[in-house]
């Protein structure tokens, strides 16, 4: 059975990283604190061939399946962002030429970081509907990319059945505009929610708009990924 992958799992921690999250300097996630900010002075901690480490930080990295950010680090293309643990590693091309204490700029493509965090939420609100209405059925996997989204559950019949009511849900969600609140539950462990007043609050350590109609009108389609498996893929109306 796969993992809830939107939540930062606390059990997942051993206690050895936890004893060395207390004195270990890791970066600090600027996304979550204004996930609206593309460009960002910070500096650079370590440098271990390509890969590089700095000690604040917009550019977002593959986790809880929302594909990382596009972004330079001093004009340098980011290859690739991994996130271990409480660390990120940013792979540069090689000729990047940066070291450890230097003073660089990183700056992220917008356009985008903000379709993804639209599809985010939007899949956030999906799952969250189905979950609440449907008796929480199993999900068994989800990927957000700049296009769309999907949301894969074990679920017997076709699921575009609940298609209907669940457009409508969301429209209602979406065009009453409402305030997304997202915060720390445990900081330390650097875990965090979401919640909407009177809807749901869900644990999430993604970067999250701030209010539902950012998003948009939405589409939903249907796909069979296998005997008693169905996929909702979500795309925006624009
Ligand atoms: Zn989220």
């Amino acid at each position: 059975m796969m993992e809830n992958i939107w939540i930062y799992s606390y059990n997942k921690l051993t206690a050895k990283s936890r004893a060395e999250a207390g004195k270990t300097m890791y970066v600090e996630k600027v996304f979550w604190k204004n996930p609206y900010l593309t460009e960002l002075t910070a500096k650079v901690t370590s440098v271990l061939g390509s890969k590089v480490t700095v000690d604040r930080t917009i550019a977002y990295p593959f986790s809880g399946g929302q594909e990382s950010d596009y972004g330079t680090i001093n004009g340098h293309n980011i290859i690739k962002a991994e996130k271990q643990e409480k660390q990120i590693f940013y792979w540069l091309e090689e000729s990047h030429g940066l070291m450890a204490g230097d003073r660089v700029d990183i700056k992220i493509d917008w356009g985008r970081r903000y379709k993804l965090m639209r599809l985010h939420f939007a899949a956030e609100i999906i799952l969250e509907l189905i979950s609440q209405h449907f008796n929480r059925p199993e999900k068994i996997g989800a990927h957000i990319s700049a296009d769309k989204a999907r949301v894969d559950f074990i679920w017997q019949g076709n699921i575009a059945q609940a298609f209907g009511w669940l457009e409508e849900e969301a429209e209602r969600l979406i065009s009453g505009d409402l305030a997304i609140h997202s915060e720390f539950c445990d900081s330390g462990n650097e875990i965090r929610y979401w919640e909407i007043e009177g809807f749901a609050k869900v644990f999430c350590g993604g970067t999250h708009i701030k209010r539902t109609g950012e998003i948009g009108r939405l589409h939903l389609k249907r796909n069979n990924i296998g005997k008693g498996k169905e996929r909702i893929e979500i795309m925006l109306g624009d």
